[in-house]
């Protein structure tokens, strides 16, 4: 068999796990994830490279429903853009549930000529075997996929599978990056949203998703990185959240964010944050444009 690569979307509703499989699928952290709805923002492709294939996941924003602000529509256009261009899908749903957002998934998919994999994530969340059987006739109803993968993102075991049930549909064709890309992604880009990934999982739920982060300066200093960020927030009430009492929230959103960004550019980082308040920045589209959401 000669090489395989190819583009494959994961798409599903918010929160359902596809930046965890994205990252699990290829053993690295790349994509950010939390139990908040709206993380994922940007397209990200994710690429791993093997002897004799190569596999780029496309990992999507999911699609939104409810209000109409412009980051809202920005998401919902990056994740329906998705479904084109792409040689396969993996769909996630979730084990036993089913959700207008699901729904709206299916209507896309109902477009679409390319082979589609359905994984029913977060399986390790359900206590009995036979419970499962139900929900995937369910699934069978409602569309035909060429596969139905029962699965947890976090099991090893499980992802193994799942790739290769992918080559089982992967084209044959050259590989589409050079061997050393693990995404087409700059390393500033991958930085900044390391940083929204910590603001998401620390600050309470009270704090809106209104909430990105501008490189302001990436150097390579001997062999430590050091990087400087500000952080905007929608009013002065969110600032004080997010610096936090004596300061303390800001030092471990620092202090988290430097971790993983150091696992990621294997060096030492000196990190600085700031926090600056950007009136109505989700809702203005100008405003998205100047801080890279095109
Ligand atoms: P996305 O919005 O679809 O990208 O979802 P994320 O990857 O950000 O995951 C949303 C939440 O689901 C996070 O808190 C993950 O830790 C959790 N999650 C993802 N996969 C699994 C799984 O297989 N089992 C369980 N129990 N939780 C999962
Ligand atoms: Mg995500």
């Amino acid at each position: 068999m000669n090489f395989q690569s190819g583009y494959i979307a994961v798409v599903g509703r918010p929160n359902v796990g596809k930046s965890t499989l994205v990252n699990e699928l290829i053993g690295q952290k790349l994509s950010i994830t939390s139990h908040r709805p709206q993380t994922t923002r940007h397209r990200i492709n994710a690429i791993d490279t093997q002897e004799n294939h190569q596999m780029v996941f496309v990992d999507t924003p999911g699609i939104h429903i409810g209000n109409n602000k412009a980051i809202n529509s920005y998401m919902n256009k990056a994740a329906s853009s998705s479904f084109a261009d792409v040689d396969m899908i993996i769909w996630l749903v979730e084990i036993f549930k089913w959700t207008k957002e699901d729904a709206r998934v299916l209507e896309h998919l109902g477009k679409v000529d390319i082979p589609v994999i359905i994984c029913v994530n977060k399986i390790d969340k359900s206590s009995s075997v036979d419970k499962i059987l139900p929900y995937l006739e369910m699934l069978g109803e409602k569309f035909q996929a060429n596969e139905v993968f029962p699965l947890s993102a976090f099991d090893r075991s499980h992802t193994k599978q799942l790739r290769s049930l992918i080559l089982k549909y992967l084209p044959e064709q050259d590989p589409i990056y050079d061997e050393d890309y693990i995404t087409d992604r700059s390393q500033k880009f991958v930085v900044s949203e390391f940083i929204r990934e910590k603001l998401m999982r620390n600050l309470s739920n009270e704090l809106p998703y209104d909430i990105t982060v501008e490189i302001e300066k990436f150097e390579l200093d001997g062999k430590m990185y050091r990087i400087a960020a500000r952080i905007f927030v929608d009013k002065a009430s969110q600032k004080s959240i997010v610096i936090g009492h004596k300061g303390e929230m800001l030092k471990k959103i620092g202090q988290d964010s430097r971790i993983t960004i150091e696992g990621f550019l294997e060096a030492k980082v000196f990190l600085e944050l700031w926090v600056k308040v950007r009136q109505g920045w989700s809702d203005d589209k100008r405003a998205l444009a100047s801080l890279g959401y095109d």
